[in-house]
């Protein structure tokens, strides 16, 4: 199965969420370096980059915490 997130356009995505603080809801990120849910940063606000706070690299995924556990097999 492929990975819906990292298929979407993130842009458009982003755009629909305009409150990105106050709305973050369920919002996770997975890091495909680090192989689990982290917290990132954005260091850029007008890109969508996001940063994990523990690797400190950009290879993360932004899903649903549930779409990312299935997606990942997150235990
Ligand atoms: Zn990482």
């Amino acid at each position: 199965m492929s990975n819906f997130w990292d298929l979407i356009n993130i842009d458009e995505y982003w755009d629909k969420r305009e409150q990105f603080n106050e709305d973050r809801g369920d919002i996770s990120f997975y890091c495909k370096d680090c192989k689990e849910i982290v917290e990132t940063t954005r260091p850029k606000e007008k890109k969508y980059t996001f940063v994990c706070q523990k690797c400190e690299w950009t290879n993360t995924v932004i899903g649903t915490l549930e779409g990312l556990k299935s997606n990942y097999r997150i235990k």
